[in-house]
């Protein structure tokens, strides 16, 4: 039976990518062979011993097909699997535990259905090893979602942005193991939203400002109406990435009515695999809505361009 596979990818740079690809199932996915796989990418990488019989050198690159299994962390949430040791009171489970008390908070998500597993590779070589083995057709990415009926995982491994790449994944799962299922550009605004640190002031980001801050020279206005109709990742380019983030942090962060409207939506959400579109009822709540986003967004362009944020792309805003 036709299922569709999940997969969220973060490229190398801020922006992410999140994908939907039907598929037949998970098991029909193919594999490489494991030794023929490993030492064609020997060859490949001009590596001359790797982990083929009589190797003497041990390196931690481990160029293998299966996930990460030597260690893991359980927690009533999520399970993290790790090739290298990995403490109950690690930095990561600590965001992670956070972040999920975070949405859970936020958005009011219900009991989660099912486990997120991430699966955290120790090197970026061994991570891009596994995932171009089990997913061929994907183009190397820094991290992934992967939902399917038999798993929510997320794939990622350890590199300066790791924190910000799993909170992204992460808010991926625990939608997807709470709700029964989630508009494309809300899934994605929702992940963009909550990739940020939750201490960067306003929870801004400003890589998104920016983007959307160029389009508005370029004469560019919200369309909620053409981002719903969006259901296939090949369509979203990086601007519909920073339309969702921004209709996200526009609904979270101001009046009570705009918050209410997305978590009556949430909750519809809860029930129903063919929800309707969200603009209905935004629009009958605030009818200004358009012109309320643009206003919502003059003022975030208007403080980070006056305040003193190192990370912010100062010249894009303006
Ligand atoms: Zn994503």
């Amino acid at each position: 039976m036709a299922s569709h596979l999940n997969i969220c990818i973060l490229l190398t740079g801020p922006l992410v990518r999140h994908v939907t690809i039907p598929i037949i199932s998970m098991q029909q996915m193919p594999r490489a062979p494991r030794m023929v796989a490993t030492a064609l990418l020997a060859v490949a990488m001009g590596i001359g011993c790797v982990l083929l019989p009589g190797c003497q050198t041990t390196p931690k690159t481990t160029f293998s097909t299966d996930k990460p299994s030597r260690h893991s962390v359980t927690s009533k949430h999520f399970v993290i699997q790790s090739d290298v040791r990995i403490e109950p009171d690690d930095v990561i489970v600590k965001t992670l535990e956070d972040l999920h008390a975070q949405l859970v908070s936020t958005l009011k998500l219900p009991e989660q259905r099912d486990p997120v597993t991430v699966y955290l590779f120790s090197d970026e070589a061994s991570y891009r090893y596994y995932m171009h083995a089990t997913w061929r057709d994907l183009p190397p990415r820094r991290a992934y979602f992967v939902g399917s009926t038999r798993e929510l995982a997320v794939y990622s491994f350890r590199s300066p942005q790791v924190m910000q790449d799993l909170r992204h994944e992460f808010t991926h799962g625990i939608l997807h193991a709470t709700l029964q299922t989630v508009p494309l550009w809300l899934d994605e605004g929702l992940a963009e939203y909550f990739e940020v640190n939750p201490e960067t002031p306003g929870l801004a980001n400003p890589e998104h400002l920016a983007e959307l801050n160029r389009a508005r020279q370029d004469r560019w206005n919200p369309n909620l109406v053409r981002l719903e109709m969006l259901t296939d990742f090949r369509d979203l380019t990086q601007q519909d990435y920073a339309e969702s983030w921004a209709w996200v942090h526009f609904l979270l962060n101001g009046p009570d009515e705009r918050k209410d409207v997305l978590l009556k939506y949430l909750e519809t959400l809860r029930k129903t695999k063919t929800p309707p579109a969200l603009r209905s009822t935004l629009e009958a709540s605030v009818p200004s809505y358009v012109a309320d986003l643009q206003t919502h967004l003059e003022q975030l362009y208007a403080s980070y361009a006056t305040a003193s944020h190192p990370s912010v792309p100062m010249a894009a805003l303006r």
